[in-house]
């Protein structure tokens, strides 16, 4: 199973993908969580993208194009994938699919989570995610059993520092100009569907399920 889930910030992308690769058994492979490791490792293209991503902008494509083509190589892709966050913008489209094309692969099925911006405000400023295992949560719709403790480890949980409003609202404009004319791309290649990523969690991941199965 090879496949992209498209969605503005919020929508529910690592969430869902989380749960797809419990399923499936095939990675997730977000870039902002690989950018966000680079962060914290304090690597070169770790300290060139914090920048961008404080700002709410995109990093440049071929730092992003770069990682996810070397990714894709890894053994653990050979049975599938989940890009999360990748592709952005129409030239990272054209890029995955020459990389794919040289890889001999072919995408599955491209799934849109289509949620209105009202609702994606609510969902990433009250995004929470554990400072150790990664697992992700809401304050009000995926709360934890203990407040700001980590059901899964017991870690201390943490707000990302681009989950403030007024950088929110930056990056949904950013992801209007230049993510949302991908489903055009992907429509035109048959590959796109949409799925109604208002619906609560559990719900979102029985219509990507059915969506898959039609795919
Ligand atoms: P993305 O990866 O697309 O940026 P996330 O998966 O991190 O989005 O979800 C953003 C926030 O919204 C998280 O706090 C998550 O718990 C919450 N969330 C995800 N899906 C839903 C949903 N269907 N309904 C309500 N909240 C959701
Ligand atoms: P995300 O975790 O997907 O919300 O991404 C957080 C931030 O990482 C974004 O706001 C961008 O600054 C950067 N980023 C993640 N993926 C990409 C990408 N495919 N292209 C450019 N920038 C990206």
């Amino acid at each position: 199973m090879k496949l992209i889930l498209l969605g503005p910030p919020g929508a529910g992308k690592g969430t869902q993908a989380k749960m797809l690769t419990d399923r499936f058994s095939i990675p997730q492979i977000s870039t902002g969580d690989i950018l966000r490791a680079a962060v914290k490792a304090g690597t070169e293209m770790g300290l060139q993208a914090k920048a961008c991503m404080d700002a709410g902008a995109l990093v440049p494509d071929a730092v992003v194009v770069g990682i996810v083509r070397d990714r894709l190589q890894e053994k653990d892709c050979q049975a599938g994938f989940i890009l999360d966050g990748f592709p952005r913008t129409v030239p990272q489209a054209e890029a995955l699919t020459a990389t794919l094309a040289e890889l001999g692969k072919n995408l599955d099925a491209v799934l849109s989570l289509e949620v209105d911006v009202e609702a994606l405000v609510e969902r990433l400023t009250g995004r929470r995610t554990c400072r150790d295992c990664g697992r992700g949560y809401h304050v009000k719709f995926d709360p934890p059993q203990q407040a700001g403790i980590c059901d899964a480890c017991a870690g201390e949980l943490m707000q990302r520092d681009d989950d403030q409003e007024a950088t929110i609202r930056k990056r949904l404009e950013v992801y209007r100009e230049q993510t949302l004319p991908l489903a055009g791309y992907y429509q035109e290649l048959g590959l796109l569907t949409r799925v109604d990523g208002m619906q609560e969690i559990g719900s979102v991941q029985q219509q990507l399920l059915a969506a898959l199965q039609a795919a």
